[in-house]
């Protein structure tokens, strides 16, 4: 037997009729903001990825799905969304004359080479979005207030986002320095991956899943010790704007988050302290970083998959639609061919309608109409039809009424 790949799942039945009223919701409220979709290529050149989200992060090291393609290049199945909707807005030269900010959110699939448990996968979705051209903290207040009333919309209502900031070039610099000296002397006793991070990034020490816990991180320097005055006075607005769109908010003051490109604003969405729903950011050395000139932007990524888990797990109601409206029963050829053409002109009409496909009794086709739970129900009757009648039955009153077969969908229409 050919099974699915390890990380993976198939998508059916209850959990697509879930998934396709997250994505309504999420479309709907994206209008609001004024946010056009995207959708970028599954795969890219890998250096798009490798440079972009930075060569030293863990998802490039260990995570990515690189191969080399039947024309000897090298091809890399998209980490994450904000490196591919950078070279989309580099390569159409959407940077000239920008008067105001250009604004794209996706909804994609992606794919790391991780060890799979419950709520990460190596495919799993994320829904997330960009905004480029604006430097205004206003644009960090946009992005945060779309990711949080997301998940309030989807019936998530205790998150709590948290915010950091890593400051300007110069602070974060600042703040590099002086982690370096910090860890220095107690590297040792810190884990293999830490240790190579120490020269490379040791922000990214802080991010350490395997030393999380450990004193010497927790007690490491901190980023807001480290922010300029413009830094600071840009993270106390922000502050400021969040408490005024009544965002609820705490400042983790060791959130750094895993890639290399941020600077200023970054968070994250928590549901009761467990792992997290989704994270962004500003980050505006990556345009330069991908070839293009410097442009500012800020984005974010909700993971779709754990977002889902979360709302079964917080028993949010999902409306799935479990029934149909109509079935039709029939025994003879000719009321065959009428139930062939009643269906078509039904679901055109807008009706959910069945019709049996299995040459099954009539007895079978009522334990159909049962398992479809269908609304109303019509046995289809040759002497009748000769009238031009039909019966239809309520399926839950069990009322019946004889009706003219070209008065059916006005019946319906009433009565639905
Ligand atoms: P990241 O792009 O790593 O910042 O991830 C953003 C969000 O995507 C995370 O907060 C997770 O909710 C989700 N996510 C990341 N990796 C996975 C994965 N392997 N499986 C499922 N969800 C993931």
């Amino acid at each position: 037997m050919i099974t699915k790949q390890k990380g993976t799942y198939d998508i059916y039945g209850d959990l697509a009729k879930k998934r396709a009223y997250v994505n309504e919701v999420l479309d709907a409220l994206c209008e609001k903001y004024n946010y056009g979709y995207i959708e970028t290529p599954v795969f890219e050149a890998s250096e798009l990825f490798h440079r972009g989200v930075g060569e030293s992060t863990d998802m490039v090291q260990k995570e990515t799905y690189d191969f080399i393609d039947r024309g000897d290049r090298s091809i890399t199945l998209r980490p994450e969304g904000t490196a591919g909707v950078v070279r989309w807005f580099i390569e159409n030269k959407l940077y000239g004359n920008l008067t105001d900010p250009v604004k794209v959110y996706y909804n994609m699939k992606m794919y790391r080479y991780e060890r799979p448990q419950s709520g990460r996968n190596r495919e799993f979705t994320q829904w997330g979005f960009e905004c480029f051209g604006s430097d205004d903290v206003m644009s960090d207040a946009e992005v945060i207030s779309l990711a949080y009333n997301a998940y309030r919309l989807l019936g998530l209502d205790n998150i709590t986002i948290k915010i950091n900031s890593l400051g300007d070039t110069e602070s974060r610099n600042n703040y590099r320095e002086a982690l370096i000296k910090y860890f220095k002397p107690k590297i040792k006793d810190l884990c293999e991956d830490c240790q190579n991070r120490l020269e490379k990034n040791p922000l990214r020490i802080l991010d350490c899943k395997v030393d999380a816990e450990n004193e010497i991180i927790k007690n490491a320097p901190k980023t807001l010790d480290y922010l300029n005055e413009a830094s600071l006075e840009r993270f106390n607005k922000l502050k400021e704007l969040l408490d005024l769109m009544d965002i609820n908010y705490v400042v983790d003051t060791n959130l750094v988050r895993g890639l290399d490109y941020y600077n200023h604003v970054v968070f994250e969405v928590v549901l009761d302290d467990s792992y997290a729903l989704g994270g962004g950011g500003r980050y505006n050395g990556l345009v330069e970083t991908l070839g293009g000139p410097s442009v500012p932007g800020v984005g974010f990524a909700m993971g779709y998959d754990r977002t889902i888990l979360a709302m079964e797990e917080h028993n949010v109601n999902i409306p799935i639609n479990d029934s149909i409206d109509v079935y039709l029963l029939y025994v003879s050829e000719t009321e065959k061919e009428t139930a062939a053409y009643l269906t078509q002109d039904l679901r055109m009409n807008g009706f959910i309608t069945e019709t049996d496909m299995m040459g099954k009794s009539l007895k079978g086709q009522f334990k159909s109409v049962d398992r479809f739970n269908s609304k109303y129900l019509i046995v289809l009757n040759d002497e009748k039809l000769a009238d031009n009648k039909i019966t239809i039955k309520d399926n839950k009153t069990k009322e019946e009424e004889d009706i003219n077969i070209n008065d059916l969908v006005d019946y319906l229409d009433m009565h639905m």
